[in-house]
């Protein structure tokens, strides 16, 4: 039996997927969205949504879903460098703290709600074809194979993913240098605030989520986390004893604070290096285009709004109004104009913020000069698209 020949498959069902699903279910698309684990899962992530995603999410009509989850406002962000100078920066609108578990399901949820396929546990595992005659994805689902067609593909697969290698992709090849940790906690309140506590070689962010849970999500260099855990399955619990030697305010938190989740989550070979935004006539959105650094926290943001561009450009090309060439040219030049400036700009500060000195001049300088950092809070995220209402509530309330 031939497989039904859908307008529209993404793979991968995390932020920027979902966006893009939602969106064109929205304008009357036939979409598939497959997600290679099932909801709900845990990812490793700060769990801080940026005020941008309060609008981003509204368009997607989730906006009352923040408060139905439990998602907690969050209106300062606080660094702390090593020697213990701190610097703290106001929010112009209100940012949340919710777990990526009850994230990303109520996402998948209201794709499913708005008409989308939504196939969880389904692996895509590699991707012919072309927008000219159609595309064929083969799947792994249960163990077992299948295959679909598409008009159009959208690539939402994240960070690194085994689709990238039958893809072929170019940045597969870069070792990249950092790993990453994330875990719930139940510790002092950090009410309407999130920590980045600096540490060498690495950063460490601390905010709270839904039921009153602390996230704790950080990132540092293999080679430090290497040196400082060493090898074998002590080497987190090694590494947050040495960890908490190095910057005072993370340990007063973490010695009063207990871990929720069984296991410490962990990710290594974070591509923070360039990639492309187009693959073949795949239109990549999310961290599959760009990994942002996690110290601008916004990535989630950057995924739902990469995902809407990439839908509203395919809608475009789907309705006959774009060449299969111009579709691959807009996208890949309005993606660069929209996340290129902010991307470079986290991978400059990045490494500076990781080095002792580097951090603690550095926090110094955005103490007494405050136009700096509020310059570096812009430049990394798109501020144009936070409302008057949130603006207002940020004012008023936090
Ligand atoms: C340490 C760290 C902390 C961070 N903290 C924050 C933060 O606080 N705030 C913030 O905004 N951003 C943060 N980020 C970035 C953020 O997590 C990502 O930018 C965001 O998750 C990107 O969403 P996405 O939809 O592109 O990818 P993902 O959320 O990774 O979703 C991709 C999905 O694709 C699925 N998938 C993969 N391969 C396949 C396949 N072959 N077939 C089908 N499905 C597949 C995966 O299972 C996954 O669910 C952080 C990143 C790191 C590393």
């Amino acid at each position: 039996m031939t497989s039904p020949l859908y307008d529209v498959a993404i793979a991968g069902g995390g932020p920027a997927g979902c966006s893009a699903a939602i969106r064109l279910a929205q304008r009357g698309a036939r979409v598939v969205l497959c997600e290679a684990r099932t909801y709900p899962h845990d990812k490793v992530c700060g769990e801080f949504l940026s005020p941008e995603c309060s609008t981003l999410l509204a368009r997607l009509g989730l906006k009352s879903e923040l408060a139905t989850l439990g998602a907690v406002p969050i209106g300062t962000a606080s660094l702390a460098a090593p020697d213990g100078v701190t610097w703290e920066t106001h929010f112009p609108a209100p940012a949340w703290g919710l777990s990526r578990r009850a994230l990303d399901a109520a996402l998948a949820e209201r794709a499913r709600a708005a008409g989308v396929e939504v196939r969880s546990g389904t692996s895509v595992v590699n991707v012919a074809g072309n927008l000219g005659e159609a595309f064929l994805l083969s799947l792994r689902y249960g163990g077992k194979d299948d295959c679909l067609r598409s008009r159009a593909v959208i690539g939402a697969h994240g960070k690194r993913s085994s689709l990238d290698r039958a893809l072929r992709r170019q940045f597969l090849i870069r070792r990249e240098p950092y790993v990453a940790l994330k875990a719930h906690f139940r510790g002092p309140r950090l009410p309407g605030r999130i920590e980045l506590n600096v540490f060498p070689g690495g950063y460490c962010g601390l905010s709270e989520i839904e039921n009153g849970t602390a996230n704790l999500g950080l990132l540092v260099r293999e080679s430090v986390f290497q040196a400082a855990g060493g090898a074998g399955p002590a080497a987190i619990d090694n590494f947050v004893t040495w960890l908490r030697r190095q910057n005072p305010r993370l340990d007063a938190w973490l010695g009063q604070a207990s871990r929720l989740d069984e296991r410490w989550l962990s990710i290594a070979q974070i591509p923070f290096s360039p990639k492309e935004a187009v693959v073949g006539d795949i239109l990549l959105a999310g961290d599959a285009a760009g990994v942002i650094a996690p110290l601008a926290g916004d990535g989630i943001a950057m995924a739902l709004r990469s995902g809407a561009l990439a839908a509203d450009l395919v809608l475009r090309y789907l309705d006959g109004k774009l060449s299969a060439a111009e579709l691959r040219k807009n996208y890949a030049e309005r993606w660069a104009h929209e996340f290129g400036p902010r991307l470079r700009l986290g991978r400059a500060l990045q490494p500076l913020l990781m080095q002792r000195h580097a951090a603690s001049v550095g926090l110094r300088l955005l103490k007494y000069v405050p136009s700096i950092g509020r310059a570096l809070v812009y430049g990394t995220r798109d501020l144009g698209l936070l409302e008057k209402s949130d603006i207002a509530l940020a004012e008023n309330n936090l």
